[in-house]
């Protein structure tokens, strides 16, 4: 009796415990058999001619049933353990312990599935990645136990935010996706604002309050992608792209796909797209404050692969250093540009351009001859063309940029600084390069309006420049009140969406004919 009573006990205690309906269901049994020996033990003893022997087989056959019951109880106490640990494995596998959330593959399997289901469901949906800005600076600052204890703050606030008919998961370290269905019928614009101005709350860690932001790319299915690899991926370029443009978020857009080929793809690509020349020159308009009349571009290029997407120089000028092929790239961009300004001086056209040169540029001796060249055998003056050198290109080997820019300047083009405050160079140095224009990096011209510091840096800049005898240009100025601003403090150039984007050369020429157009009316005003 004591052994049935136990079973009992137990198997009701591993109900409660995963209250699974199978455990639950051999307790009727159990009782079912107390109840039947119990009735059948008073029928035996209401019949005057029940023998001792029969008692004993009825002993003897309860005894086999508490038996019976027993092993039945283990069994089945030992088929729910093993049922629970598996349950708990594969639960292991697909959750994140930290968070509880799904992981990245249990995320991948659902994007697959839904991915199948598309043919007969026709559902689309959207991936949503949002991503803890600088979350590393966060693990050395505080330690990576307080990191894990703010990871799991962001993610409960984020799982607050998020409907529960929504999948979330942990897809990386610091990165969270979900999985938004029918984006169609909402605002994915508002919805993103929504939740980032959510999350925008101050976690806590040791009394302190700590701000986490995030950066959040979206891509679409089925437009982005076709399986769940490419449309994770696609989320994750369009949330690279934000970071890069400083943005809080942004939705995949095809152009930014050269973030979809890795290294090594792109290596093998270029090697062919340079035996080709397969490039194309896009020239953006920089608006010269003293003389708006006169016409610069500066020449950027661009890498189309022919299926609409095309490589960002900032993902493959690198690539094309590390395997040398930039020597051949920067001689077709130069002679591109110089080609370019032959056409257009025939029209009586000649604005100046700015080409760009990379670090191996400016230790290459066979510059200044080939450049040399260039302009006899298309007979363009050098003084319409300006060379870019980044500022931290220029710090790598000083001595020797300083001797090959020197024979250059000679040519009679013009040098100017890129990028100029990102590359802690010395002053002493910079005052000794033959240089005549230092570009303003766009980080510290985008938020001048907002941040002090970047007001002081770049006017101090300014001050700096024009007491070396240089010209100032603004990189990125988007904004009209951003130009202005830049104007009343003593910028001789401004370059930046405001004024103009990049445009291909059907769109320079229509640009061109436009201003050329507009500028001789005034003139004839005059
Ligand atoms: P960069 O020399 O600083 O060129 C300016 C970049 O800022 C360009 O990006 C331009 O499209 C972008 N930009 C211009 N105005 C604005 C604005 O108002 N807002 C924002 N958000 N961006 C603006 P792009 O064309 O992608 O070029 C990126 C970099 O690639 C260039 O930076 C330059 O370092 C390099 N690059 C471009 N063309 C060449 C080239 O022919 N040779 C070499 N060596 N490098 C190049
Ligand atoms: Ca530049
Ligand atoms: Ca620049």
């Amino acid at each position: 009796m004591l052994a049935l009573i136990s079973a009992l006990k137990s198997s009701i205690a591993l109900y409660r415990r995963d209250r699974r309906p199978s455990t639950f269901s051999f307790i009727p049994v159990m009782l079912g058999f107390v109840l039947g020996y119990v009735i059948f033990a008073a029928f035996l003893s209401r019949q005057p001619e029940a023998t001792t022997i029969e008692f004993i087989v009825a002993a003897v056959f309860f005894g086999g049933g508490i038996f019976c019951v027993m092993i039945f109880g283990v069994v089945s106490q030992s088929m729910e353990r093993i049922a629970f640990a598996e349950f708990q494995q594969r639960h292991n596998e697909s959750h994140d312990p930290l968070t509880g959330l799904p992981n990245r593959r249990f995320l991948l399997n659902t994007i697959g599935q839904q991915v199948i289901d598309y043919n007969t469901s026709q559902q689309h949906f959207a991936l949503i990645i949002i991503d803890i800005n600088n979350f590393n600076n966060i693990n050395e600052v505080f330690s990576h136990q307080k990191g894990d204890v703010l990871l799991a703050q962001f993610s409960t606030r984020l799982k607050e935010f998020v409907e529960d008919e929504i999948f979330l998961a942990r897809s990386s370290g610091n990165r969270f996706t979900m999985i938004l269905n029918d984006p169609e019928n909402i605002n994915i614009a508002q919805y993103i604002e929504s939740i980032q101005s959510y999350l925008d709350h101050p976690l806590t860690i040791n009394d302190h309050d700590v701000n986490l932001t995030n950066t959040v790319g979206v891509a679409l299915f089925p437009e982005h992608g076709s399986n769940a690899e490419e449309v994770l991926k696609r989320a994750e370029v369009a949330m690279y792209n934000a970071k890069r443009i400083q943005a809080p978020y942004a939705i995949y857009e095809p152009a930014a796909s050269s973030h979809f080929y890795d290294k090594t793809e792109l290596a093998a690509m270029l090697h062919n797209a340079v035996e080709t020349m397969d490039f194309e020159l896009h020239f953006q308009p920089v608006l010269n404050v003293h003389n708006p009349h006169s016409t610069t571009f500066e020449a950027l290029i661009r890498w189309p692969l022919g299926d609409g997407y095309s490589v960002r120089p900032d993902d493959f000028i690198p690539i094309a250093e590390q395997t040398n092929a930039i020597k051949q790239i920067t001689h077709w961009v130069l002679e591109t540009t110089v080609a370019q300004l032959a056409v257009w001086r025939k029209l009586s056209i000649t604005p100046q351009v700015q080409v760009n040169l990379s670090a191996k540029d400016i230790e290459d001796d066979s510059l200044e001859p080939y450049l040399s060249k260039l302009f006899s055998r298309y007979a363009i003056n050098p003084a319409q063309l300006t060379l870019e050198i980044t500022e931290t290109s220029m710090m790598q080997n000083p001595a020797k940029a300083r001797s090959v820019l020197e024979k250059i300047k000679k040519l009679g083009v013009s040098l100017s600084i890129d990028d100029f405050g990102t590359g802690f160079s010395s002053l002493s140095i910079l005052s000794n390069m033959p240089i005549d224009e230092i570009k303003i990096d766009r980080s510290f011209v985008t938020d001048l309006l907002y941040s002090s510091n970047h007001e002081a840096i770049v006017r101090s800049t300014i001050y700096l420049a024009h007491s070396l005898d240089c010209r100032v240009v603004a990189e990125g100025v988007e904004t009209e009140a951003l130009g202005q601003y830049l104007v009343s403090i003593g910028c001789d150039k401004i370059q930046g969406y405001w004024y103009g984007r990049p445009m291909n050369l059907a769109q320079t020429d229509a640009w061109l004919n436009e201003t050329l157009l507009v500028n001789s009316r005034v003139a004839s005003q005059n």
